[in-house]
């Protein structure tokens, strides 16, 4: 029997990285050598291994993630079945969001990395790669978008997070837990979200967008220079379901007035509300001076919507439109 063809794009991380002789450890394989250390890749798929960014992943752009949904998009027209895509961990919630948001179809595109360097003991990358090219060659996994895939589990990209800043298990997605698991070589699916609506892979690059994070006691004095400083939108973690100072409402409305401004949590997971508390500050106080509730995505989920949302210089309208599925 053939064995499905995967296209495996490594972009850089911790995965890729070993000692320097500067110290600490950095970048430098490739998506080759990362495949070649892992013969039992190859009684799963016939893999085309490229390479085309060594980077850590903070420094990863979201205009290199929108040419890496191309290049699979171009992939997936030429025939392949599946995509890998290897990067760093600091980010993988983000570029597994931006990869759900732009590349349509029912083919898998599986996100993974991993938490130890190539060379430390007990290094969880070659497993981590292994189970993704399981769950990107299954056809169990066609229909969800894109996934990312560590440590056994498999997460939507819409719902995963970075939870921990060490530990092999630090992808969780708190909202409604993994999609399922690779058991014994095989992934098995428990749960099948709907798909996220696909936006345009071809429509540039995402607009740029600030994310703040509100503090207590914090009274807002950098947000009427946020405007002016190029941002198309901008997206609040509020405390709570959605909520600031009551002295900061009126100052939200303002520049809410002038870009785009999406409400989101600083909670780990949940909807932000829209209709349950009254008080000046509150949800539903916010959302009449215009803010865009982020529904259940994170603020970093909901910054890079926002970025796709914008990219033809629409306003709230557009924001509006783009975060009502999420509601
Ligand atoms: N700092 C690394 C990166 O994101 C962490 C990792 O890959 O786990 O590139």
């Amino acid at each position: 029997m053939t064995k499905p063809r995967l296209l495996v794009l490594s972009l850089g991380g911790t995965i890729t990285m070993v000692p320097t002789a500067e110290g600490g450890i950095a970048p430098k394989l490739g998506a080759a050598e990362l495949v070649a250390s892992v013969p039992a890749l190859g009684e799963i798929a016939q893999i085309e291994a490229r390479s085309p960014f060594r980077l850590p992943s903070p420094s990863l752009e979201p205009g290199q993630l929108v040419a890496v949904a191309r290049e699979i998009n171009r992939g997936f027209a030429e025939g392949f079945d599946g995509a890998v895509v290897i990067q760093g961990t600091d980010t993988i919630e983000e570029s597994a969001f931006l990869l759900d948001l732009l590349v349509p179809g029912d083919r898998p595109v599986v996100i993974t990395g991993a938490m130890r360097g190539a060379d430390a003991p007990g290094a969880d990358g070659p497993a981590n790669l292994l189970s993704a090219a399981i769950v990107a060659a299954s056809p169990e996994a066609r229909g969800l978008g894109t996934l990312a895939v560590l440590n056994y589990d498999i997460h939507a990209a819409r719902f995963v997070q970075k939870s921990h800043t060490a530990l092999p298990s630090a992808f969780l997605s708190p909202l409604v837990g993994p999609l399922g698991a690779v058991v014994e070589r095989r992934a098995q699916i428990h749960v099948r979200p709907a798909r996220s609506p696909a936006h345009d892979a071809e429509a540039g690059e995402p607009a740029p967008v600030a994310l703040l994070k509100w503090g207590m006691g914090e009274d807002g004095r950098m947000l009427r220079s946020v405007a002016g400083l190029g941002y198309a939108g901008l997206v609040i973690e509020g405390m709570g379901a959605g909520h600031v100072p009551a002295a900061v409402a009126p100052i939200l409305g303002e520049v809410a007035r002038a870009i785009p401004v999406i409400l989101a949590s600083r909670a780990m997971t949940g909807p932000v509300f829209t209709s349950t508390y009254g008080y000046p500050g509150g949800e539903i106080d916010l959302i009449g001076r215009g803010l865009v509730p982020a529904g259940h995505l994170s603020g970093l989920k909901a910054r890079i919507l926002l970025g796709l949302a914008l990219r033809g210089g629409g306003g709230r309208e557009a924001a509006l439109s783009a975060f009502a599925p999420y509601q």
